[in-house]
């Protein structure tokens, strides 16, 4: 089996040209996990695989740079065909999927809604999900993802008080946000590229994908500080489209 996951959306807050906002496509074996929905991810997703084949889709939190383009699989479920698809899972915290029904109620005929906390353990087709709690204003967890002893790790939107040792630790991949640099002010609920590149040293990832990446911001400034903070871990900028496989 091989553990992959195709980058869908590495912007942080809107979607650009290049970049949608933040998504993400885990594959193992037969399964497919849509991982974050922002606005674009959506189209990269069809790029990708038939949305018909998407086993479940799980959303970190209720900001709409992770959630909107739900919607686009909503009616793609629901209108797109003569009879509507049967319903998949959507992992979400309760407070997300709330918003979610609120916009439209009819969501629950095409998705099993799952609520989900910090600190949950579920597995699906062959693929184990670890949920962490997140440094971030609003309910937020991040997602370690285990296949055959492969690790595939995801920090969601987070600032550095968190449990990243037991998010990251010894993982593969650990796919970080890095909204900040070094000259903007320290805040709570993002990292700074820098911080992103000292966790990954600390926890001992074997590669660090930096995403979440401000459209007002240069990139190879963001690259650069993770990289000077992150020792001999492999350091590269997300971009979409982008597919990076680990070998179970
Ligand atoms: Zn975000
Ligand atoms: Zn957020």
């Amino acid at each position: 089996v091989t553990l992959a996951v195709t980058v869908l959306g590495s912007s942080g807050m809107y979607a650009t040209a290049e970049r949608a906002a933040s998504g993400y496509l885990i594959e193992a074996g037969e399964a497919h996990i849509w991982l974050d929905a922002g606005a674009g991810s959506w189209r990269n997703l069809l790029g990708v695989i038939d949305h018909r084949d998407v086993d479940g889709i799980f959303l970190t939190h209720r900001h709409p740079d992770h959630t909107t383009d739900v919607f686009q699989a909503f009616h793609a479920r629901r209108y797109g065909s003569a009879t509507p698809l049967d319903p998949v899972p959507l992992w979400a915290p309760a407070e997300t999927l709330e918003r979610v029904t609120a916009f439209i109620p009819e969501v629950e005929e095409s998705f099993l809604l799952r609520p989900v906390s910090a600190g949950d353990r579920f597995a699906t087709k062959g693929v184990h999900f670890s949920l962490f709690r997140m440094a971030h204003p609003v309910d937020t967890v991040g997602v370690r993802i285990e296949c055959e002893g492969s690790t595939i790790a995801y920090s969601a939107d987070t600032g550095a008080d968190a449990d990243f040792e037991g998010l990251a630790g010894r993982s593969d991949v650990f796919i970080c946000e890095a909204t900040f640099q070094d000259s903007d002010p320290l805040w709570e609920g993002h990292l700074r590229a820098s911080q992103s590149g000292e966790i990954a040293r600390r926890v001992g990832v074997g590669e660090l994908l930096i995403t979440h990446l401000p459209p007002w911001r240069d990139d190879r400034m963001s690259l650069e500080q993770a990289r000077a903070a992150c020792g001999e871990v492999r350091c590269s900028l997300a971009f979409d489209g982008q597919r990076v496989e680990v070998k179970t």
